[in-house]
């Protein structure tokens, strides 16, 4: 796009982005109320192609949603159950290594395992699953828990302190963190949204200690809910100041809140212009994150094809089975073919290339 097609208003974010210069919050807040979204995506794709050129990843995962019995109630989570609820479910060892290696046979380099926090399952049941997990193939990455599940393990499982129960967890397999549970860091969103789960500050000490420890996770919003512009623009701030500090984000995977089954059923879902003008903004400000992911799961994978061109560089993975948003009545699909990535990805004008679970570049294994 032409630099004299842009908005008066946005010439000056518009010369800083050109120019690889960092935009303030102030700009990331007028970009979030601007209209022109073919702006935001330009910009936004001038930051994607001097991070990742033509190329668009995806990867060969299974996702493994081992419980949804929950200790805590938040308000936007439709998968969570009471023990005697009907919807309440628990996988069991056995039938979840018998899964994950039916998976393997397909080509899968990652599992991606997460659930509620289980008032029951205990440090034994956590140690075992991921040893017999990491005994099926060495080279399977074992990315797990988020970090409010890291909490309730290292807080009331482990009863251990957070660095050594992540040790610990490393030591029987664990190779990196979800980025999931960072919802919107707002104090005032969490207390409505959230009360009892970790708080910004806890979800980001967490992910410090992981990253000075060496391991990587990703990062994540859940945005288009209670939130206002200037708390999703805090929200990306915490994330921008940690990877400063850290450098162990990888990639950034915003999903867009499903309101349906939830208490907050009479919320009006976000659309697709607020989908990808998130996307683009994310893009632009996250200057450190080097991967945008385009969750399909939440989005669909036609918006996120189209999302190739907002700043999005990654459409996540063949995923295999999720629950946690279909459970909230998501009419997205539960898996993706490689053909069906690839096919998506070329038809944008972009170059597919299977990734491993730190976004670098794998043919076969
Ligand atoms: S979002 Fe996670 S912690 Fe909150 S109720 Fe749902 S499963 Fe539990």
């Amino acid at each position: 796009m032409k630099r004299s097609l842009i908005a008066d208003s946005l010439l000056p974010i518009y010369d800083k982005v050109a120019a690889g210069v960092r935009i303030s919050e102030a700009d990331a807040v007028t970009l979030y109320g601007s209209r022109d979204l073919h702006a935001l995506g330009a910009m936004a794709n001038l930051v994607r192609e001097r991070k990742n050129g033509n190329r668009a990843s995806y990867l060969l995962n299974r996702y493994i949603n081992y419980s949804n019995i929950c200790l805590l109630k938040c308000q936007f989570c439709a998968y969570r159950a009471s023990r005697r609820d009907p919807h309440a479910f628990e996988m069991g060892i056995p039938e979840i290594v018998e899964a994950v290696r039916d998976s393997l046979g397909q080509g899968i380099t990652e599992i991606h395992m997460v659930g509620g926090l289980h008032p029951s399952l205990d440090a034994d049941w956590y140690l075992q699953l991921l040893r017999e997990l990491k005994a099926l193939d060495p080279k399977l990455h074992l990315k797990c828990f988020t970090a409010i599940e890291i909490q309730h393990l290292s807080q009331r499982v482990f009863k251990k302190p957070l660095e050594e129960t992540l040790t610990i967890l490393r030591e029987a397999g664990l190779d990196s963190l979800t980025g999931g549970g960072a919802e919107i860091f707002d104090a005032g969103v969490r207390d409505q949204l959230c009360r009892g789960k970790e708080s910004a500050e806890e979800w980001l000490h967490i992910h410090r200690t992981w990253h000075q420890m060496g391991g990587r996770s990703t990062c994540t919003m859940l945005f288009g809910h209670i939130e206002t512009h200037e708390q999703r623009v805090d929200h990306l701030r915490h994330l921008r100041e940690l990877q400063d500090e850290t450098g162990g984000f990888t990639g950034f995977v915003p999903f867009a809140f499903s309101p349906d089954q939830t208490p907050l059923a009479h919320l009006r879902p976000a659309g697709g212009l607020e989908t990808l003008r998130n996307l683009a903004v994310s893009r632009i400000y996250l200057d450190n994150v080097d991967h945008i992911t385009a969750y399909w799961i939440s989005m669909g994978l036609p918006l996120a094809q189209v999302a190739l061109n907002f700043g999005v560089d990654d459409l996540h993975g063949t995923i295999m089975e999720e629950k946690v948003f279909h459970m909230a009545g998501v009419q997205t699909p539960q898996q993706q073919t490689v053909a069906a990535l690839e096919s998506v990805i070329r038809e944008a004008g972009r170059e597919p290339i299977q990734r491993d679970s730190h976004y670098e570049p794998v043919s076969v294994r």
